[in-house]
């Protein structure tokens, strides 16, 4: 299946009862054939007002995280495991996202990726079928159906507790490293 079949086949979503509230579906965005691909928990207020991830305060962390590795939203994927915004940005409940999640590895499998970063909590549970948490299993490496998945902190973590940052570049160096074992090595 397409990125584009997948984006046809979840259509004006009603699945669950985040619909509801909702105001924009935000499905993800970037390269279809990226060798990146990095995985948020949902979209907060301005995702669900624009439409378009990582756009608010943890977004533009996450820009200067991807410049720091010569990268740019064109050259990744970002998608998040819950389509819709949660209500005051409530944490995901389990039955919303074994109904969002199909669409997720849907997304992936469209993409085929050589990295997946899951960033935070859920999305590394999801990824990793665990429920440990991003503490205990950051800085590991998983192979999931094929992809390396690396377990990283939420940019947003940063805007709360500003000595992450430097963990949180670490991450991405690792990403890097990870998606171009090549380059990372000349
Ligand atoms: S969160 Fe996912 S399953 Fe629920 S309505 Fe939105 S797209 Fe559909």
């Amino acid at each position: 299946m397409k990125l584009t079949d997948v984006r046809d086949h979840l259509g004006d979503c009603h699945r669950c009862a985040l619909s509801e509230s909702r105001t924009t579906l935000v499905f993800g965005a970037g390269n279809p054939k990226a060798d990146i691909v990095l995985v948020g928990e949902a979209p907060g207020a301005k995702e669900d007002s624009d439409g378009v991830p990582f756009v608010g305060a943890a977004g533009k962390l996450l820009d200067s995280m991807l410049a720091r590795i010569s990268l740019d939203r064109s050259g990744i994927y970002i998608a998040n495991v819950l389509k819709c915004r949660p209500p005051s940005n409530r944490d995901p409940k389990p039955d919303e996202i074994e109904t969002c999640v199909p669409f997720l590895f849907d997304q992936l499998d469209a993409i085929q990726p050589r990295v997946v970063g899951t960033l935070g909590n859920f999305s590394t549970r999801v990824l990793l079928g665990t429920r440990e948490g991003i503490t205990a299993l950051r800085g590991q490496v998983f192979n999931v159906r094929g992809w390396t998945v690396l377990p990283m902190y939420h940019p947003a973590a940063a805007l709360h507790n500003g000595s992450l940052r430097p963990e949180i570049e670490r991450d991405f160096l690792r990403l890097q490293e990870f998606a171009n074992p090549d380059r990372s090595s000349a």
